[in-house]
């Protein structure tokens, strides 16, 4: 069965990372007999719109529907096109038009990366950042009223509908599931957000009784991204609205090191669209063009992606390639961020090549 994979590198250092995503998949699928088949688009990127005056061609959503994912690198160069045109243009368009309701970040502490917490070992962190990706706190419902008087009144609403809520809920207790520990925690704030708060408890609780295994827990979000610093340790899978979910998917990758090995899924579970496979870090104007980029971000992202069409085993390997080649630490290979003097192609080429093995 052929995959076929839509590959859109955007701007900056995502089209320096995306080609060693690229070798590092097809590196992977040559051991495990995966057939993938990479279509490039030039949309989606700063360059296209400065061409075309639009982010993306209109008819985007029939050219991208059929495929089985995207692969996407990253998007914006604020000099060149303002980050709410090339972001909204782009990769907001996917993930509402695909219906991309989960996202889902890892946040392990890898071998050789020091943790900006103190004395944490690979093993103290290792958990996952399910975030509500459609609804909640970043809704558009709500409006201002006198304006520019004193008596100026300004609402934004949350919405929480209960298909809403239940299914980022329900995805998050499935992986609890598949995980060691069988433990997931609630992020709530339901003593001082009064209505939807604890609507949101209400529906964990409604949810774990269908799963009897999983050790569940909550924590308001003041304390909990305290617990992120203080005890990574205690977390397995951590599921939160779109607004708790965005700062913890970001504080949890934080306390694993550098912002480039950080990958993240932005998926639709049922599979009636494509799901999105992207590294956490952005276009890193300030580096782009240099060819120092981490190039593990995209490479994680791309074994969530192997996992996401059914191949775990083939993702896992791609993990443990990267585990591998920190853990060795070598210096001439590794990327500036994680202590080398090596380049993108170097340290993309050692992972590719621990994958071909
Ligand atoms: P966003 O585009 O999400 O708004 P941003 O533009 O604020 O993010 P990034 O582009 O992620 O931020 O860059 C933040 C910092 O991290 C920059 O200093 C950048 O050089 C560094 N950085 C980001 N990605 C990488 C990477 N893959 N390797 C090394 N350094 C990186
Ligand atoms: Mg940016």
């Amino acid at each position: 069965m052929t995959h076929r994979i839509a590959i859109i590198a955007g701007d900056g250092i995502g089209t320096e990372v995306m080609p060693e995503g690229i070798r590092a998949l097809e590196a992977t699928a040559k051991r495990f007999n995966i057939d993938l088949e990479f279509t490039t688009f030039e949309f989606g990127s700063c360059d296209y719109y400065l061409e075309h005056g639009k982010m993306l061609p209109d008819d985007w959503f029939e050219q991208l529907k059929g495929f089985d994912a995207l692969f996407y690198g990253a998007v914006g160069w604020p000099d060149k096109v303002p980050d709410h045109i090339s972001l909204w243009g782009s990769l907001l368009q996917f993930r509402r038009r695909f219906d991309q309701y989960i996202n889902l970040r890892p946040c392990k502490l890898m071998p050789g990366i020091k943790s900006p917490l103190a004395g944490r070992e690979p093993g103290d962190i290792d958990f996952y950042v399910v975030r509500e990706n459609t609804e909640g706190e970043y809704s558009s419902v709500g409006g201002k009223m006198f304006e520019g008087t004193d008596r100026e009144v300004v609402i934004q609403d949350t919405v929480m509908t209960r298909t809403g809520v239940d299914r980022v809920l329900k995805y998050a207790f499935e992986l609890a599931q598949t995980r060691p520990r069988k433990k997931l925690t609630s992020a709530t704030k339901s003593n001082g957000i009064s209505i939807t708060m604890p609507y949101w408890d209400e529906r964990v609780v409604e949810m774990a009784k269908g799963y009897p295994e999983i050790a569940v827990d909550k924590f308001h979000i003041d304390i909990l991204t305290a617990n992120f610093v203080l005890h990574p340790d205690w977390f397995d899978v951590v599921v939160g609205s779109n607004l708790f979910g965005d700062i913890l998917s970001d504080l949890g990758p934080a306390c694993t090191g550098t912002i480039g090995i950080a990958p993240s899924a932005n998926i639709n579970p049922e599979g009636h669209f494509p799901s999105l496979f992207e590294p956490v870090h952005g276009s890193a104007p300030d580096i782009a063009g240099k060819g120092i980029a981490n190039p593990i971000g995209q490479i994680w992202s791309g074994a969530m992606m192997l996992e996401h069409l059914g191949y775990k085993e083939a993702g896992d390997a791609m993990v443990t390639a990267i585990e591998e080649v920190l853990s060795e630490g070598d210096a001439t290979v590794l990327t500036r961020d994680v202590g080398g003097e090596g380049t993108t192609a170097s340290l993309g080429k050692a992972i590719a090549d621990k994958l071909g093995k």
